[in-house]
């Protein structure tokens, strides 16, 4: 057909305008949005007709232009960052945003975030408050430090505490403690950004007292301990403990500094896990400032927490560095509320995801996971699916080496690649994030809760 007469055959703006669908979607998105995909949409009908498609493949783009552009108007305004269900049994995904908020904290912090709040006006006097002050009595009361704050994430703590005590000069730290947390985040790299100078003492496998005792300098302002968070030194190895540190930090008159990653309060060693060193140690062990992630172990919004010495603390508050890492009031309110679960040390393993998640006993996982099984397939014709025991672990860059006996359903297709299962599942209503082995799709049951079966057997049931 000739071309100019498919041109003509797209309609004018103004009679698109016109058309009952599109006047609805101007109504509700505005006539700037709905101009800007109209006219795209139209010179992608042009394009297609400039390149020679064929007449009954252009006019039936022309006909169906009203409802592929209020398809694309509706796709702006889907938000891109959805709830997604983790089946990977990695419980601190960082890729899946880390921990899960309790649901009764994370409705509370929306409810805060909707109108004001006392966030930095003190209801006592009626003058300006500290964002701090609505959690530093709780931190304070968990690890037994004198003062607390906390910035944006562990980075930026441990950024902020190298800057205030350390900017130019010199923090002593051991070779086999110089992580990679992954992200491009590596210690010596941050210590940098600080300011300060690195005194790297002893070797990768063996760092002892005198290797510290022999750096301090002058120049020295500082000792640094860094909890190995995402991996093991085994076999021939030696490293000093905070407690030991501590004499030389006071004889030299230095903070002892202990950067923890994970920050936990309850002692895992009691549900038998690896013993991880808690906050509450680290301060009784006497270290002056000690900062971990909200967002690790303690199950809470991403935040890097900072505890210590008053003094200290006190430095770093009047840091302008900490007003460009402060944290906001969604993340203040979010880590009060978490915070407050673990007054009580007994039931926090109950009431926060994170650790109940790393805690349930393989039986309970196993038994859990039958059930899904049976709810999958009495939707699923077209897979065999069954239990199999596999691992998990913490993830997040936290209990390196933890391997948790967990079990998961396991999806083997019948008439569809595994690779095109595992997509399918990407892009399902809500989507499930699995793992491949084994020539099948394996869901570990861990990471999911039982609010979820009957979603993922409907799902799934729809596509096998
Ligand atoms: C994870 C980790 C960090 C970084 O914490 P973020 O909260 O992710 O910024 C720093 N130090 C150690 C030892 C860690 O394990």
């Amino acid at each position: 057909m000739d071309r100019n007469l498919l041109y003509r055959k797209i309609p004018k703006v103004d009679s698109l305008l016109e058309n009952e669908t599109i006047r609805s979607l101007t109504e509700t998105y505005g006539i700037k949005t709905v101009m800007s995909v109209l006219r795209g949409e139209t010179d992608a009908v042009r394009e297609m007709i400039r390149n020679e498609v064929s007449s009954e493949e252009a006019e039936r783009k022309i006909q169906s232009l009203p409802e592929t552009i209020a398809e694309k108007v509706e796709r702006l305004y889907e938000p891109d960052v959805r709830r997604v269900i983790n089946a990977t049994g990695t419980i601190l995904h960082t890729n899946l945003g880390r921990a899960p908020l309790p649901e009764e904290q994370a409705l509370k912090t929306i409810s805060a975030a909707s109108g004001y709040t006392n966030l930095e006006y003190n209801l006592e006097s009626g003058k300006r408050g500290e964002r701090y002050d609505h959690f530093e009595k709780l931190l304070c009361r968990l690890s037994g430090a004198e003062a607390a704050m906390a910035v944006n994430n562990n980075a930026a703590a441990l950024m902020l505490i190298l800057h205030t005590l350390a900017k130019g000069k010199e923090v002593i730290v051991s070779r086999g403690e110089l992580v990679e947390i992954g992200g491009c985040f590596r210690i010596p790299e941050v210590m940098e950004l600080s300011g300060a100078r690195l005194a790297e003492v002893g070797t990768t496998n063996k760092t002892r007292l005198r290797d510290y005792e022999n750096a301090v300098s002058e120049e020295t302002r500082a000792i640094l301990k860094v909890h190995t968070s995402n991996y093991r030194i085994i076999g021939f190895t030696e490293s000093v403990p905070a407690h030991e540190l501590k004499t030389i930090a006071e004889t030299h008159g230095l903070p002892l500094i202990e950067d923890l990653g994970s920050g936990v309060f309850v002692d895992l060693e009691k549900y038998g896990l690896t013993h991880e060193p808690t906050v509450q140690e680290s301060i009784s062990a006497g270290a002056d400032v000690v900062c971990f992630s909200g967002d690790k172990l303690l199950g809470g919004p991403q935040a890097g927490i900072i505890a210590g010495r008053k003094q200290y603390i006190d430095q770093m508050k009047r840091n302008p560095l900490s007003r460009a890492l402060r944290i906001d009031k969604l993340t203040v309110a979010a880590l009060e509320l978490v915070l407050m679960e673990y007054l009580h040390e007994e039931k926090a393993p109950e009431r926060i995801p994170v650790l109940k998640m790393l805690l349930e006993t393989e039986e309970s996982v196993r038994v859990r996971a039958e059930k899904l099984c049976g709810m999958i397939r009495g939707e699923v014709s077209d897979a065999a699916v069954s239990v199999e025991a596999c691992l998990s672990q913490a993830g997040g860059g936290s209990l390196p080496g933890e391997v948790l006996k967990s079990a998961a359903v396991v999806i083997r297709p019948y008439h569809m690649s595994v690779s095109a299962l595992e997509r399918e599942m990407r892009h399902m209503r809500i989507p499930v994030i699995g793992r491949i082995a084994d020539d099948a799709v394996r869901l570990d049951v861990r990471t999911i809760g039982d609010g979820d079966f009957e979603a993922i057997a409907g799902m799934l049931g729809e596509v096998l």
